[in-house]
């Protein structure tokens, strides 16, 4: 069963090719193009998916991941080029984020 432990849910528009970025093995494969951006600073940086991948392994999977911005400390989400940039999480990792960040606002 190839990829079993990743089930998207098929969004409103059902065209987002999330799949493609399953792994940095796959993204690398087929040339896609990712960056990172902080929410809060807007500061984006592209990535370098070898650079990426030999620190992290191939299976890596950047969906539904975000990271601490260096600069101002905020939320750094990834995109992936398909003609525009999209985002690279799906609704249930986003409202995952909103619950956690809420839940750690009310302390
Ligand atoms: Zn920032």
């Amino acid at each position: 069963m190839p990829e079993s432990r990743h089930r998207f849910p098929i969004t409103g528009s059902g065209c987002t090719p999330l799949s493609s970025c399953i792994s940095l093995d796959k993204m690398i494969a087929i040339g896609r193009q990712a960056k990172a951006m902080c929410e809060k600073c807007s500061f984006d940086a592209e990535l370098d998916l070898d650079a990426l991948r030999s620190r992290v392994g191939g299976d890596y999977c950047l969906i539904d991941r975000r990271s601490k911005c260096r600069i101002c400390g905020g939320w750094v989400r990834f995109f992936y080029l398909q003609g525009i940039w999209r985002g690279m999480w799906t609704d249930e990792g986003s409202s995952r984020w909103i619950s956690v960040d809420r839940k750690r606002n009310d302390r």
